[in-house]
């Protein structure tokens, strides 16, 4: 490989010329240049040429309440004024304490002690090092692999990358690099249920715990699993007293039309992560809410029974006021009943694309819209077309799908789903036949 063509006077390039920023997921030689953004309001992004976009996945579905909602901002902003930040080690401050006791009465079931940290996949690192250690703390040794899916996207670090789906997630280069665990196929009948249930047993004396995404499998491709499957996940955990750990970083703070997405299974895991639209889009935060049987397996005398872990920007107050700003609109706006309408609107106006050529699937819960291609070719052709309808709509995988800010209006929603619809039919018309 040469770098000879990174010319920093590239005309194609412009101000990208010298690639010091280097982008998520982007091969940065071929990779069309990235549209720089000089402010949002709402579920509207303004480019630097005066452009403005709405923004059919609320960056990378965090934005529930639209851009610079100013509840959000006044808290933040004034948070900054008094502490931006302080260590949690020996120390601790009001928004953080806040946060913690709402989330606690928030998560259902006993998920009472919130433990925080900067990004969902540092949250699941947690989460997978509280279920390591409880085995530990409790004398038990070799209790050190995971359960997971296919199909299932947990991050992008080490030991996330380990419980994401193996073949077809973004991580199959590093298989040789990771820890090795248990990949199951979901139990979603009888049949993989008994397989699910012979492979957990096989494995008895080695699994630590079981993790999911509940309900929907997000970045490994939007795919939906039944309520049931999730409670049978839950029945073969208690039947063998291995610990549920639900990543609710997607689904939760509304995105299916409950406030977390296990709640629609009545399922209570024993640990749940927590991230995305923890603070609205506004500032990182994330978190691992462990249970009161949890949180107990490390409640002793002994020093050394203490988790290990403690990230340095460990629940930032700014961020944390944040989160408390956002939980307020959860309280005293209607984002539920928002969130429904966009389901409602899905229901309406998505089965529009069934009859686009190449389509496998459509497909929609709460406020996440999908249409499931055979494959996606010409992508950056795509993803442009997008750009020049005015919206923002990012297909990965073989899936074009929309996750707007809950505060969209009926007609900027109307319009987004029927660009989205519009924008695909005719580059697919160029790449499959018609059906
Ligand atoms: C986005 C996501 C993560 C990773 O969160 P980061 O903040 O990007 O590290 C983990 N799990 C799920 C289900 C996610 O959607």
């Amino acid at each position: 490989m040469t770098l000879d063509t990174l010319n920093p006077v590239s005309p194609r390039r412009g101000k990208c010329a010298d690639m010091h920023l280097w982008r998520p997921y982007t091969q940065m030689k071929t990779a069309p240049d990235a549209l720089p953004v000089v402010s949002a309001e709402g579920v509207r992004l303004t480019l630097a040429d005066g452009r403005e976009l709405i923004d059919g996945v609320s960056s990378w579905w965090t934005v529930c309440h639209g851009y610079r909602h100013p509840h959000i901002m006044t808290a933040v902003k004034d948070q900054l004024d008094r502490l931006p930040h302080v260590m949690l080690g020996g120390l601790t401050h009001d928004p953080g304490e806040r946060l913690a006791q709402r989330l606690a009465e928030l998560a259902p079931g006993e998920l009472n002690h919130v433990f925080f940290c900067e990004s969902g996949s540092v949250s699941v690192e947690i989460a997978m090092k509280m279920a390591v250690q409880s085995w530990l703390n409790r004398g038990v040794k070799g209790r050190t692999r995971f359960v997971c899916f296919r199909g299932g996207y947990h991050g992008d670090t080490i030991a996330t990358m380990s419980v994401c789906d193996p073949e077809e997630g973004m991580h199959a280069l590093f298989a040789g690099s990771l820890p090795q665990q248990i990949v199951a196929d979901l139990p979603e009948d009888e049949v993989s249920a008994a397989r699910f249930e012979a492979l957990l047993d096989a494995h008895a004396d080695e699994i630590a715990g079981i993790v999911t995404e509940p309900l929907v499998q997000g970045a490994g491709g939007m795919k939906f699993h039944s309520p049931q499957t999730l409670q049978r996940i839950r029945a073969a955990c208690d039947a063998r007293g291995l610990p549920l750990i639900l990543d609710e970083i997607m689904t939760g703070f509304g995105r299916l039309g409950t406030m977390f997405a296990c709640e629609k299974a009545g399922v209570v895991p024993d640990i749940m992560t927590v991230s995305k639209a923890l603070t609205g889009g506004t500032l990182p935060l994330a978190a691992a809410i462990a249970s009161r049987e949890m949180f107990g397996h490390f409640w002793s005398d002994d020093a050394g029974a203490a988790l290990m872990h403690g990230p340095t920007y460990m629940g930032n107050p700014a961020a944390c006021a944040a989160a408390n700003a956002s939980l307020d609109l959860f309280e005293g706006e209607p984002r539920l009943e928002q969130v429904a309408a966009i389901e409602a609107a899905y229901e309406r106006f998505l089965p529009q694309a069934r009859d686009i050529p190449g389509v496998v699937d459509v497909r929609w819960q709460g406020a996440v819209g999908v249409i499931e291609m055979k494959g996606l070719p010409g992508l950056d052709r795509l993803k442009a077309d997008f750009v020049e309808a005015g919206i923002w709509v990012r297909p990965f995988n073989k899936i074009v799908y929309l996750m707007p800010p809950y505060v969209i209006s009926a007609e900027d929603l109307e319009a987004l789903i029927s660009a989205t619809i519009g924008v695909t039919r005719t580059w697919a018309g160029r790449h499959f036949a018609p059906r």
